[in-house]
């Protein structure tokens, strides 16, 4: 079988995000070109030093930006229903409620599983088509561990990473006792579930889970290998940070209310600081201040947190933009943490760069440089999409 290949010449700007380049934030390679076969990248230069007779189809960017695929980190993409009601309501003043997500829950019990999977299957095409090229997402909606174990397999199947969150809210039939509904996540459901994915999550919050709970859930994850992820800060100052540091989760996700020692946790440790400026942006909530975490050094993660109650987007152009106009990073930070970024929230080197060995993820834009993503707010930039070297064609 014939193994061909492709190369990309005349990117007006190629973001390989490999520090070893130098250079700027995003190791950019002006007039660069990359060469990718079986899925993985396997030469990346300026094209006049593009080897002879390299890649048998030939695409010429004509100056476009190129750059790798966009990572989202965190996602809730296995549900049924919607909470169109609960947005429409929040446009005249309701506020957001972790609550609301139980509403979610009943309908995602209820629907056939094939329901599930072809919803999340929408959902992951139409985040390929805005330049996702590699997805997490966690289950959450089911809260028992039949549903449970449904949400993960689903998750796994449809997405490139699978989180277990079964610490999402407490069930209503735990209202009285929700630490025997911890005891039912650490125990028969994440034993039922862990098989399925890499990470574990909790939601450490006001009217979720509080401190000691999130510390149960992330030891018995770490203890079956999982990695772990906290939803934390994102409502009011909380624990979440502190609790993810602590415990060495890979990830505080929402990170919107930090103390200053929650700065210099993040700062001073390897956990990565995701943000979400999307649900900010939907629930009308003041926006995380990625400025002062990347002045402070900590690492910093762009993601979508697609879900259908406080962030029913799939779009990290969208993301990219609302970080920059208000959460203070510049448009370079803001693509750095969607890419690479996003990798390092995934615990994973293969992709969110482009360099020999890497997965060819490569997205070409209708723009010179990757700040029009910023610049041009709501216009469909991404032009050409490859997943895995195989091109998946125009994003509209
Ligand atoms: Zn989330």
């Amino acid at each position: 079988v014939a193994v061909t290949s492709t190369a990309i010449v005349h990117a007006g700007q190629l973001v390989t995000n490999d520090e070893t380049r130098g250079g700027d934030l995003l190791g950019s390679v002006r007039d660069g070109a990359v060469v990718f076969e079986a899925g993985r990248v396997q030469w990346v230069g300026e094209s006049a030093q593009l080897p002879q007779g390299a890649g048998d189809t030939l695409v010429d960017a004509e100056g476009r930006c190129v750059l790798p695929g966009f990572v989202d980190s965190h996602s809730h993409l296995v549900f049924a229903g919607d909470r169109v009601t609960d947005f429409v309501a929040s446009t005249t003043g309701a506020s957001y409620e972790p609550a609301g997500i139980r509403s979610t829950v009943r309908a995602t019990r209820s629907a056939p599983t094939e329901t599930l999977a072809a919803g999340a299957r929408r959902l992951r095409h139409e985040a390929l088509r805005s330049g996702t090229t590699t997805m997490e997402t966690k289950s959450g909606y089911g809260l028992t561990t039949p549903d449970e174990v449904r949400g993960c397999a689903v998750a796994s199947d449809v997405f490139d990473d699978a989180t277990f969150l079964g610490a999402h809210v407490v069930p209503e039939e735990f209202d009285d006792d929700s630490d025997a509904y911890v005891a039912l996540v650490t125990g028969e459901m994440l034993a039922a579930c862990s098989e399925l994915v890499r990470f574990v999550d909790v939601f450490c919050e006001r009217g979720a889970f509080d401190e000691d709970q999130a510390r149960a859930v992330l030891r018995a994850g770490a203890a079956v290998g999982l990695h772990g992820k906290v939803h934390a800060n994102q409502l009011e100052e909380g624990p979440g940070v502190l609790v993810a540091v602590e415990e060495g989760a890979l990830t505080a996700d929402h990170c919107t209310y930090l103390s200053g020692h929650d700065v210099d946790l993040l700062a001073s440790g390897t956990t990565v600081a995701t943000l979400l400026p999307i649900t900010e942006f939907a629930t009308r909530t003041a926006h995380a201040d990625g400025r002062r975490l990347l002045d402070a050094g900590a690492r910093v993660a762009l993601a979508t947190n697609c879900n259908p109650g406080s962030s029913y987007s799939t779009s990290m152009p969208l993301a990219i933009a609302l970080a920059v106009r208000h959460q203070g990073l510049t448009p370079d930070q803001a693509i750095a943490a969607a890419t690479k970024g996003g990798a390092a929230a995934l615990g994973r080197d293969d992709v969110g760069v482009l360099r020999v060995g890497a997965r060819a993820d490569v997205v070409v834009l209708e723009a010179p440089s990757p700040a029009y993503l910023a610049y041009r707010p709501g216009v469909e930039l991404v032009a050409r999409i490859f997943k895995d070297g195989v091109d998946v064609g125009a994003s509209h």
